[in-house]
């Protein structure tokens, strides 16, 4: 989508720093970490966020959650926990408008976010 930086990123006409890969899917790490480890999880396709996902998203939503953010989670030895977040519209706190999965760890996490 044109002027979407998650877009962007994923075609690689924004530099990241890539955690994971595959032809679906693109991991970077946050440019402003909230926690020693803070990974942003993208389907390379565009879709604005949680609340736009339909049945033909359930493929590459499953991937995300069955299979990317554990392999994330184990590489990066996150075996204490960690979180994940998907802020989504303007009252979910969602500033960038393509679907991203935050996966922060190494650290405590309080609840409830503010
Ligand atoms: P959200 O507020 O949930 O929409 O999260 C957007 C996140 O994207 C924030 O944590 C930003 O720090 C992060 N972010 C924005 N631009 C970039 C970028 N170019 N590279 C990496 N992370 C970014
Ligand atoms: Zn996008």
């Amino acid at each position: 989508m044109a002027d979407c930086i998650f877009c962007k990123i994923a075609a690689k006409e924004i530099p990241s720093t890539v955690v994971y890969e595959d032809e679906q899917v693109l991991s970077f790490k946050d440019l402003e970490p909230q926690a020693p480890f803070h990974a942003l999880v993208i389907p390379k396709r565009h879709v604005e966020s949680v609340g736009a996902l339909t049945a033909e998203d359930k493929d590459v939503i499953g991937h995300i959650m069955c299979e990317v953010i554990p392999a994330i989670a184990r590489d990066n030895k996150l075996d204490k926990g960690f979180r994940v977040v998907a802020n989504t519209g303007d009252e979910g706190g969602q500033t960038v408008k393509h679907l991203h999965f935050h996966v922060l760890g190494g650290r405590s996490m309080q609840w409830p976010p503010g």
